[in-house]
C-alpha cells in the first residue's frame, strides 16, 4: 500500500519570523489525518520551522540542494548542511530548471548527494505546454526521469527505494490551470513504466507519484480519485492553512480507504 503524501512548497515566501507560526497553524489544521505531511520552506527558515514542528509528525523538507558535497560554491547549500534540519528535499523543480538552467544530469547528481546524506528525494518532472500539445508529454517526462536516474546508477547507487516523484506539468504551475485527473494518472503509469525499466516492477509500483500544478482544496479530489496518484505537491495554496486543511482532509479520505482495502 502506497502512502498518501501532501507536500507544501513555500517557494521564496515567508521569513524566519512568520514561517514558524504558519508551519504550526498548518500542522494543527491538518492533524490526525493518516496522511504523510511535508513542509518545504526556504532554507533560512528551516531551523525555525523545525522547532515549530517539533512534537508533530509533519516532516521538514528543503526546496533544493547543491550537486557537490562541499567546496568553493559561494551562497550554496550542501546535503551535509541540510542533514539534521530536513528529512526530505525537492529536486528538479521546473522553476529551477527554467531559472537556473538545471539539467537532468545535474539533478541526478543532486539525488546522489541526498542519498549520501540520508535525505529523501522528491524529484519533479513535467512537460511544457508545447510538448503536451505536440503529443510529446509522456516521452518528455520519461526522458527527464531517465536522464536523472541514469546518473544516479552511473555513480554507483541504486535508484533510491524511498524516491518520490512529483509530476508537475509546467503549464499548470502557478497558473490556476490543472491537468485532468485522467491525464495525471496516465502520466503516473508512464512514470512507473520507466521506473520499472530502471529498477523492477515491485519498486516501481511502490514508488509514490504525486501531482503538482495549481492544486487547491477544490481540485485535489480529482487527482486522488485516481488510484495511480498518491498525493500532491502544493505551491500557492500551501501558504494558506485553510486550504491545506481542505487538501489534507480530502487526502485523509483516500488514506483511510487504502488502509481499509489493504
Ligand atoms: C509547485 O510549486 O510545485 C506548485 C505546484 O505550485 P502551484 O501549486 O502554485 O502551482
Amino acid at each position: 500500500m502506497r502512502p498518501v503524501i501532501i507536500t507544501a512548497n513555500w517557494k521564496m515566501n515567508t521569513t524566519p519570523a512568520d514561517a514558524a507560526p504558519l508551519a504550526r497553524s498548518i500542522a494543527d489544521a491538518t492533524a490526525a489525518s493518516g496522511v504523510t505531511r511535508v513542509i518545504c520552506p526556504p532554507f533560512v527558515t528551516l531551523a525555525a520551522v523545525g522547532e515549530a514542528l517539533a512534537g508533530t509528525d509533519v516532516a521538514v523538507g528543503a526546496q533544493n540542494v547543491h550537486a557537490e558535497s562541499k567546496g568553493a560554491y559561494t551562497g550554496e547549500v550542501s546535503a551535509a548542511m541540510l542533514s539534521g534540519l530536513v528529512s526530505w528535499s525537492i529536486v528538479g523543480h521546473s522553476e529551477r530548471r527554467r531559472d537556473q538552467g538545471e539539467t537532468d544530469a545535474l539533478i541526478g547528481r543532486k539525488i546522489v548527494r541526498l542519498v549520501e546524506a540520508g535525505i529523501r528525494p522528491l524529484l519533479c518532472v513535467g512537460e511544457q505546454l508545447d510538448e503536451r500539445e505536440a503529443g510529446r508529454a509522456v516521452e518528455t517526462v520519461q526522458a527527464q526521469l531517465r536522464g536523472a536516474l541514469e546518473v544516479v546508477v552511473g555513480e554507483g547507487h541504486l535508484v533510491p527505494a524511498d524516491l518520490v516523484i512529483a509530476y508537475e506539468p509546467v503549464w499548470a504551475i502557478g497558473t490556476g490551470r490543472t491537468a485532468s485527473g485522467v491525464d495525471a494518472a496516465e502520466m503516473a503509469v508512464a512514470i512507473r513504466t520507466t521506473l520499472a525499466e530502471l529498477t523492477d516492477t515491485r519498486q516501481a509500483q511502490a514508488t509514490p507519484v504525486l501531482y503538482g500544478g495549481s492544486v487547491t482544496s477544490a481540485s485535489i479530489g480529482e487527482f486522488l480519485d485516481e488510484p495511480a496518484i498518491d498525493g500532491a505537491l502544493v505551491g500557492g495554496a500551501s501558504l494558506k492553512p485553510d486550504e491545506m486543511a481542505g487538501i489534507v482532509a480530502r487526502a485523509g479520505i483516500t488514506a483511510a480507504a487504502r488502509a481499509a482495502a489493504a
